[in-house]
């Protein structure tokens, strides 16, 4: 911009943030195995919140196999949503 002989350089600079929530106990798809889907997994908690199975009878389904589960290198138990939800 010319304005009586002088320039003026006029900048401008902007920002963004994203933040992207889930809820507690919920993690990013990962992949199942059984599925041979990237699939929503959840911890053991938010899977008896989700489904409705109580502790005992999650553990019973995860040991059958009818419910998916990875363990994670951590030791972290990742449930398959696709199978609590009974879609695989
Ligand atoms: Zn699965």
């Amino acid at each position: 911009m010319q304005l009586n002989g002088k320039k003026i350089l006029i900048t401008t600079e902007t920002r963004e943030l994203t933040v992207i929530r889930r809820e507690p106990g919920r993690c990013a798809e990962s992949f199942c195995p059984k599925c041979c889907e990237y699939v929503e997994m959840l911890n053991f908690d938010a899977a008896i919140s989700f489904s409705g199975i109580g502790g005992r009878e999650l553990m019973m389904r995860l040991e059958t196999g009818e419910i998916h589960s990875v363990e994670r290198d951590s030791g972290h138990l990742q449930i398959c949503g696709w199978s609590l939800k009974g879609r695989k």
